[in-house]
């Protein structure tokens, strides 16, 4: 079964096309990943398949689940099962992460035709939850990510995402700035959550990360293209080869 289908895509951010020409499907039950150097357009395509409202679609199209995605609002994609873990989580001073998560996580019951959860049946779901990505209950009556270390940050992201059960989990960048033990929790998390019924697309510079979320398909993203794409053995060769052959084998190309 496809979840996600990408023909052609091209966008722009300010009038500047960035992506140009991305072409990719994921299958249930698969894992991509994106590897890439800085600015070849990783982030732009997360953020694309988002809705994110800065990055204007010109041209090509994206099916998910056999539907038009870019006819969708941002919040129809996400509680229709589109989460996107952020490279930088918001704080939000005042919010509770309990309030926070409850709200995100009604919004997709809603959505799913479910009656909402209040705080106390929340709070039962939530705790079974909290294991996934070994984090203490404290942190749920602190502000949304105020404070929170960057470690933190990135499993109370996994921890949304363990809540919200997405059909396409989209980790962008999940791994910077994390300890090796941090990117143990946090990859551990993904690996519980993946099934056979969803798909995850996990974008990283570092062949690092995916020494502990294995994908089944890693791509190259080199100037708002997929321009190479292989099997888990790939993320091994551009880590000794790095990132510049690209640049000989685009002027082959031309
Ligand atoms: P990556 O995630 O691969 O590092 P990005 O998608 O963040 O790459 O960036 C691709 C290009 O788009 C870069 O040249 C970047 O400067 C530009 N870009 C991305 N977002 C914006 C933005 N909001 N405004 C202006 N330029 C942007
Ligand atoms: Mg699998
Ligand atoms: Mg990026």
């Amino acid at each position: 079964e496809v979840i996600l289908s990408v023909r052609n895509l091209t966008a722009n951010v300010d009038g500047t096309p960035i992506l140009k020409g991305v072409n990719l499907e994921i299958k249930a039950g698969e894992v991509h990943a994106i590897m890439g150097r800085n600015g070849s357009g990783k982030s732009t395509f997360s953020k694309v398949i988002s809705g994110h409202p800065d990055y204007e679609v010109t041209g090509g199209e994206i099916i998910y689940k056999g539907e038009n995605l870019l006819d969708k609002e941002p919040d129809e994609r996400a509680k229709s099962g589109i989460f996107l873990a952020f490279q930088y989580p918001l704080e939000i001073p005042g919010v509770s992460n309990l309030d926070f998560l409850r709200v995100a996580y009604n919004a997709r019951r809603k959505y799913l035709g479910l009656e909402e959860l209040d705080t106390f049946d929340f709070e039962e779901i939530v705790e079974e939850k909290l294991e996934v990505v070994q984090m203490n209950p404290a942190f749920l009556g602190r502000s949304l990510n105020e404070g929170f270390s960057g470690g933190e940050k990135k499993r109370n992201e996994i921890l949304q995402m363990a809540l919200l059960e997405p059909t396409l989990g989209i980790l962008d960048e999940i791994d910077s700035g994390l300890d090796i033990d941090a990117l143990k929790i946090v990859a551990n998390g993904v690996n519980q959550l993946a099934t056979p019924d969803n798909a995850f697309l996990v974008i990283t510079h570092y062949q690092r990360l995916l020494n502990y979320i294995t994908p089944d398909f890693v791509h190259v993203m080199y100037d708002g293209r997929i321009v190479t794409s292989g099997g888990k053995e790939l993320a091994h060769e551009l880590e000794n080869k790095g990132y510049d052959f690209l640049d000989e084998q685009a002027l082959v190309e031309v």
